[in-house]
């Protein structure tokens, strides 16, 4: 799976970011001066690379480009709490279509772990206090207590469905944001698949992405084992994995890519809209001065509290 390069086409341009840097391949009519990820100019042609893995699958676009603009926009409407208000009202300006560079990953993950499990029992017992005529008086009360015992034990799954992101120009955890794809349309990549469209070779390097899908692939099981823990709570879970048959594959997944620029002297905020489902994400700014009024807000409320209790009990 090494050898080839994206596409043989010549019709194609092949552009890198300077500033993201993810290595873009545009249809020579389609030569933008923009980078689609970070809205920076600084793109420039470069010779074709030809020690790129080929991709093995791909899924098609679902979203149209009217569809993702007005999604984008909707996006930007709905109740950002601390963004700034002329990034609520600011206008989505599209990219382009582009097909990410991601790699699937699977494995067989065996997992042992070690948690303290607590069951929950009720004792009663006596105390003294004072009555309403001031007299000292011993009464029961019902109070619950946790014993914790020690299990270990084995969990072991198929994980069959982490994508992460192949390129620079898209973090994994915004990637995550716009997950999940529905796997079941994915098909064997063929270059007339994505003629027409721009596409990007993973800039981001195989090594790294295994990384990445392990670390996506322990919280998964983790939450997996939270859910699992037997008793009324737990404590200390420790666990350690060893994958097998580990596998990955080089994919295009299709994205709409919009920069958002609210302010003169802010970066662009980058906005993704998933080009199957729809799903839309983005780090929405916060604006320091709603948080400090929210802040002053709960410091204030949580003074009245305890000037109320001081007051109650004097
Ligand atoms: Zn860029």
């Amino acid at each position: 799976m090494t050898s080839a390069s994206l596409t043989t086409d010549e019709n194609k341009v092949e552009i890198s970011c300077q500033s993201c840097g993810s290595q873009l391949i545009l249809d020579a009519h389609q030569l933008s001066t923009v980078c689609p990820y970070c809205g920076s100019p600084s793109v420039i042609s470069r010779p074709p690379r030809q020690d790129i893995p080929t991709p093995a699958f791909v899924i098609g676009f679902q979203i149209d480009k009217q569809r993702a603009a007005d999604l984008a926009r909707q996006w930007l409407r709905r109740g950002k709490l601390f963004a700034p208000k002329d990034f609520k009202s600011a206008i989505p300006n599209l990219i382009q279509g582009i097909y990410l560079p991601v790699y699937l990953y699977g494995s067989t993950a065996q997992t042992l772990y070690t948690a303290s499990i607590g069951e929950n029992y009720t004792e009663t017992e006596t105390y003294t206090t004072r009555d309403a005529n001031g007299k000292t008086v011993t009464r029961t009360r019902t109070v619950v207590k946790t014993e914790y015992r020690h299990l270990d034990g084995k969990h072991a799954c198929y994980v069959m469905d982490v994508i992460v992101s192949a390129s620079k120009g898209v973090s994994n955890s915004q990637f995550q944001a716009i997950e999940p794809y529905d796997l079941r349309a994915i098909r064997r990549y063929e270059p007339a698949m994505i003629a027409g469209w721009a596409a990007e070779e993973p800039s981001r390097s195989q090594a790294n992405c295994f990384d990445l899908a392990r670390e996506e692939t322990r919280a998964s099981i983790q939450r997996q084992l939270n859910q699992f823990m037997p008793g009324d709570s737990f404590r200390g879970l420790d666990f350690r994995i060893n994958f097998t048959r580990e596998f990955i594959d080089l994919a295009l997944l299709p994205v709409w890519c919009f920069a958002v620029r609210y302010s003169e002297d802010k970066p662009p905020v980058q906005i993704l809209v998933n080009g199957q489902t729809g799903q839309v994400a983005g780090n929405a700014p916060v604006s320091l001065g709603k948080v400090s009024m929210v802040v002053l807000a709960v410091v204030v409320g949580i003074a009245l509290l305890i000037g109320l209790m001081i007051l109650a009990q004097g």
